[in-house]
C-alpha cells in the first residue's frame, strides 16, 4: 500500500499520527495528497510548515494535483507584501504615499498562482486576498510563525472554529514538538520606569540584577504572579503582556546576562489547543526517531507512530557516514590550540579528498566557535571558493552563489549548526556532496535549559533527553539530510567529528544509524573518503 493511502486509512482510526521519514522522502507531497483527500471527503485542512519557502513549495504541489484554487496561502503581511509592509500602519503609509497602488480588494476568479507578485500586478493586495480566502476555502497553508504570535494564532483559531471537520497537518514538526519558545528583552531603563509606577516585580528584578554581572545568562526570577506583573502596567512593553497571555506562565522566567533582562517562556498550549480543536492531526518530521516518540505523550491525545526507516538501496550504497570516535570537542577543550589544530587538519583532509566538483559544508556548533576557528586560521587558504555564513540573512543571498559555484568546481561553505541551510534548503545533484559537523551540537548548558529540563520531568518525560539530546540529534539528522538528494547518481560523505555522535547513535533514525561507520582520528586523516 502506498504510504499516503496507509496514513489516510490510519487517520480514520487514530486522532493523532506522527509520520517520521527521512529528509527528501516526499513528506510535503504526502501532506498535500492527504489534505486533498480530506477535503474531497467533506473536511477542511490547515497545513502548517516551517518557513515561507516551504509554504510556497506546498502551494506548487497543490497546483500540480489540481487543487490550487481551493487553497489560501496565509503567510502574514510581511511575507506577502512586495514592499514587506510589517503591519497595517506601514501598509497604510505605503498606500497614502502612492508607493503601493493596489486598487481592487476582491478577486473575480480563482487564484491559480503561488507567486504573490502575480496578484499584485493584477492590482490586488496579495496579503488581503489570501486572508479573505482563508475564511472561504477548505485548505489553508501557513507557517510555524503563526503558532508563536498571539494575533496570528488567534486568526488561525477563528478560521478553524468555523470548520466542521478540521484536519491539522504540521510539517517539520520536530521544530515545535517539545513546545514553543519565545523571549523578549527588557532594558534596565524600562525596568526602572515600571518600578517608578509601582510595579513590584520590576522592583524585585532591579534588586536582583543590581551590581551583578554574571558570566552567562542566569535565571533571576522564576515564580511570579501575572497579576503582580500587571500592576502599574501602563508602561509595560506590549510584547511582555502578549507572551504571558499567549503562552500562559506554565514555564516562564526572567533571566539576566549582565546587560539585558529577558522574559523567556515555553508553552505547549498552542499545539495542544490545535490538537483538541481538530478532528484529526498529522505531524510530519524527519527527526523524531522511535526513541524520541515519547515526546508526544506531553499532549493530551495518544498518538500513533509511523516510521519510514530505510533508504532506497542505491541511496544506501552512495552515502557514507564516518563517525570519529576518539575525540570530543567540549566547552572546556575546544578553544585550545591542540583541538583547533585537529579541526583544521580534519577540514583540510575533508577538502583535499573530495571530488574536483561539488559543494562541501562544514558546521560548527555555534557562531562563537566558528569565529574562533576562522579568526585563528583566517584567511582560509584551501584554494577553493569559500563562503563563511554567520547569520541567517546572509544565507539567503549566499546560498544561490554557493550552489552555482559548486556545480562547476569544488566549493566550501563554513557555518554553524542552526543556520537555515542546515534544514529546509534542498541541494540537488553535486550542489552538496559532503558535510562535516564539528562537535556534537548540544544546546549550550544554561539555567533556563535546566528549568526546561525540570518542566519536562514534571510532565513525566525525560528532561535531559528532551532538552539537550533531542535538539542535538535533530540538528544532526537535518544536516545529514541535506545530502539525500540525487544520491543514486553521486557519492556523498558525512563526517561527524566527535565521539558523542557514535555514542548516542541509538537515538538517530535507523536509516542514519545503520550508515554510521566508527573511525579513529588517525585513520580518518589518512582515509580516501569518497572512494
Ligand atoms: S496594500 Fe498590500 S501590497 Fe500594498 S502595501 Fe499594503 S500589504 Fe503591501
Amino acid at each position: 500500500m502506498d504510504i499516503a493511502d496507509y496514513v489516510y486509512s490510519m487517520l480514520r482510526e487514530k486522532d493523532v499520527i506522527l509520520l517520521n521519514a527521512y529528509p527528501g522522502f516526499g513528506k510535503s507531497r504526502i501532506a498535500v495528497t492527504i489534505a486533498k483527500r480530506w477535503i474531497n471527503d467533506g473536511g477542511q485542512a490547515l497545513i502548517i510548515t516551517r518557513s515561507r519557502a516551504e509554504a510556497l513549495q506546498l502551494c506548487e504541489f497543490t497546483r500540480q494535483v489540481g487543487i490550487r484554487d481551493r487553497v489560501s496561502l496565509f503567510l502574514g503581511r510581511e511575507s506577502m507584501c512586495p514592499f514587506n509592509a510589517r503591519n497595517s500602519k506601514q501598509c497604510l503609509l505605503y498606500r497614502l504615499s502612492g508607493k503601493c497602488r493596489v486598487r481592487k480588494t476582491e478577486v473575480s476568479s480563482s487564484v491559480m498562482t503561488c507567486n504573490s507578485l502575480d496578484l499584485f500586478n493584477d492590482g490586488l493586495c496579495p496579503y488581503e486576498v489570501n486572508e479573505a480566502l482563508a475564511y472561504q476555502l477548505p485548505i489553508v497553508i501557513s507557517t510555524h510563525a503563526y503558532l508563536s504570535s498571539p494575533e496570528l494564532y488567534g486568526k488561525l483559531m477563528n478560521i478553524i472554529n468555523t470548520w466542521n471537520k478540521p484536519l491539522v497537518i504540521i510539517d517539520e514538526f520536530h521544530n515545535v514538538a517539545a513546545g514553543l519558545e519565545e523571549s523578549v528583552s527588557i532594558s534596565i531603563d524600562e525596568l526602572r520606569q515600571w518600578a517608578s509606577h509601582g510595579n513590584d516585580i520590576a522592583n524585585k528584578l532591579l534588586d536582583r540584577v543590581g551590581n551583578y554581572t554574571p558570566q552567562r545568562e542566569v535565571v533571576v526570577l522564576r515564580r511570579f504572579d501575572i497579576d503582580d506583573l500587571l500592576k502599574g502596567s501602563e508602561l509595560i512593553n506590549d510584547k511582555v503582556i502578549e507572551i504571558l497571555t499567549h503562552f500562559g506562565n506554565d514555564l516562564c522566567a526572567f533571566t539576566y546576562d549582565g546587560k539585558l533582562v529577558r522574559l523567556r517562556c515555553l508553552s505547549l498550549k498552542p499545539i495542544h489547543d490545535l490538537i483538541m480543536r481538530s478532528q484529526r492531526a498529522l505531524f510530519l518530521t524527519a527527526s523524531i526517531g522511535r526513541r524520541f516518540s515519547y515526546i508526544m505523550s506531553i499532549y493530551s491525545k495518544p498518538s500513533y507512530y509511523v516510521a519510514v526507516d530505510s533508504l532506497p538501496r542505491e541511496y544506501r550504497e552512495n552515502l557514507s557516514v564516518l563517525s570519529i570516535v576518539d575525540v570530543e570537542f567540549t566547552h572546556r577543550n575546544r578553544l585550545l590550540r591542540e583541538y583547533l589544530d585537529i579541526v583544521n587538519r580534519s577540514i583540510k583532509v575533508f577538502i583535499e579528498s573530495s571530488p574536483p566538483t561539488g559543494g562541501l559544508a562544514i558546521f560548527f556548533p555555534s557562531i562563537e566557535y566558528l569565529d574562533s576557528y576562522v579568526n585563528q586560521y583566517a584567511p582560509p587558504v584551501w584554494g577553493v571558493p569559500t563562503f563563511v555564513l554567520r547569520n541567517s540573512s546572509e544565507a539567503v543571498n549566499a546560498i544561490g552563489t554557493f550552489k552555482e559555484s559548486a556545480r562547476v568546481t569544488k566549493s566550501l561553505v563554513i557555518t554553524y549548526a542552526q543556520n537555515p541551510i542546515g534544514e529546509g534548503v534542498n541541494f540537488l545533484e553535486q550542489e552538496l556532496v559532503g558535510v562535516m559537523i564539528i562537535g556534537f551540537p548540544l544546546p549550550q548548558y544554561s539555567q533556563w535549559g535546566f528549568l526546561k529540563s525540570h518542566y519536562y520531568k514534571r510532565l513525566g518525560i525525560n528532561g535531559f533527553t528532551t532538552t539537550y539530546l533531542f535538539p542535538a540529534i535533530s540538528t544532526t539528522t537535518q544536516i545529514i539530510g541535506r545530502l539525500l538528494r540525487d544520491l543514486d547518481r553521486h557519492k556523498k560523505v558525512a563526517v561527524l567529528l566527535d565521539g558523542r555522535f557514535y555514542r548516542y547513535r541509538r537515538y538517530m533514525p535507523k536509516w542514519l544509524m545503520s550508515r554510521m561507520r566508527p573511525m579513529k582520528l588517525l585513520q580518518f586523516l589518512k582515509a580516501s573518503l569518497w572512494r
